[in-house]
């Protein structure tokens, strides 16, 4: 039987999917020093977020045929050392996207209406903070969606119906990819920037991504307007982010991703009341959860017996290449 390393317990609709049909190791833990002296002698391997699969790891890896993550996002792999040693990188995209979404727009909400201040001054017994006028309403803002891919569109499926200003940019796309009410569809990235309310980020983590949004794109925003990245941290440059935060360039984020994960405890978004934070868990229902898991096990046999996974990032290249012989 094949073997297939598991870097991080899944889901058990994963595992059952794997169990009879591959010998499964699981690594006691996420990181490179658990999970490359199993791959050694695996030829699937099944990861979340935690580990990152770099180069080493793979050319350690003589038997390696398969890398499946139980997500859309494949940043963690080191997607050219995998198709250079005909290894397949499979995600699963589909069963999160709305829910991404959702917390996406959840934390839209939890800032526009100060959810979070006023629960803890209703506990203190504060009921006057009602009186402080804090919470503004989403009706008439507008919200600009950098990224209009699955999640990005269903982001602005929700806000239009709210009342809000929808607008998108997305340098791959032309407005006749996207139907979608009410969406101002706009290739000026700095106007979407200075003018919109909510700036929510939608795009995939790339090199031409990492900083998309840094000091220049920060001060462009208006000082009352909240930035949303439920994407990848390093979408954003963090340094930047938090001295807008401090200088109050901007009103506040809604943050489920960071530059490092887990943040360190010291980080200064733990100390700031203006921002909120949750633990990369826009993805994580426990029906999302599963079905993730699942797809990420059904991939990773797909590929060992030869079937072409769901998606994958460099099938059709490691296909072409291995046809080249
Ligand atoms: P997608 O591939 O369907 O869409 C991404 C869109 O971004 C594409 O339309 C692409 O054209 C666009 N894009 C690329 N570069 C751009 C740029 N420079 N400026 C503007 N647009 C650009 O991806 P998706 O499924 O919608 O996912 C979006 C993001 O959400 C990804 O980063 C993914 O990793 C992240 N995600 C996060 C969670 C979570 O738990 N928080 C879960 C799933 C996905």
């Amino acid at each position: 039987m094949k073997k297939v390393v598991v870097a991080e317990p899944i889901d058990e609709a994963g595992m059952k999917v794997l169990t009879g049909k591959v010998d499964i190791l699981i690594s006691p833990n996420p990181s490179g020093e658990s999970v490359g002296p199993l791959l050694r002698t695996a030829h699937g391997l099944i990861v979340r977020t935690a580990t990152k699969v770099t180069r080493s790891m793979i050319e350690s890896a003589p038997h390696l045929e398969v890398i499946s993550r139980t997500g859309g996002g494949l940043d963690n792999v080191d997607v050219e050392a995998a198709t250079e040693s005909n290894v397949v990188v499979c995600g699963v995209k589909g069963p999160q996207d709305r829910f991404v979404a959702e917390h996406a727009v959840t934390l839209m909400m939890a800032l526009a209406k100060q959810i979070f201040y006023l629960n803890r001054e209703v506990r203190k017994g504060n009921f006057k903070s009602r009186y402080e006028y804090r919470p503004m309403g989403l009706a008439g803002k507008r919200v600009g969606l950098i990224g209009l891919g699955r999640i990005g569109k269903i982001v602005a499926g929700m806000c239009h119906p709210l009342g809000m200003e929808v607008w998108g940019y997305d340098p791959y796309l032309t407005p006749e990819d996207l139907h979608l009410p009410g969406l101002v569809f706009t290739k000026e990235r700095e106007e979407i920037i200075q003018t919109s309310d909510f700036l929510s980020l939608h795009v995939p983590l790339s090199h031409e991504t990492q900083g998309l949004i840094g000091k220049k794109e920060l001060d462009l925003m208006k000082p009352t307007a909240f930035i949303i990245n439920t994407s990848r941290g390093e979408i954003v440059d963090e340094p930047a982010l938090i001295e807008a935060l401090q200088q109050g360039k901007i009103a506040g984020a809604g943050l489920d991703v960071f530059a490092a994960e887990p943040p360190d405890l010291h980080h200064p978004f733990f100390r700031m009341e203006h921002v909120i934070l949750t633990p990369h868990s826009g993805a994580l229902t426990r029906d999302a959860v599963a079905q993730l898991a699942e797809g990420a096990a059904q991939n990773t046999l797909d590929v060992l017996e030869g079937r072409k996974p769901s998606y994958s990032i460099n099938w059709d290249e490691v296909a072409r290449k291995k046809t080249k012989g």
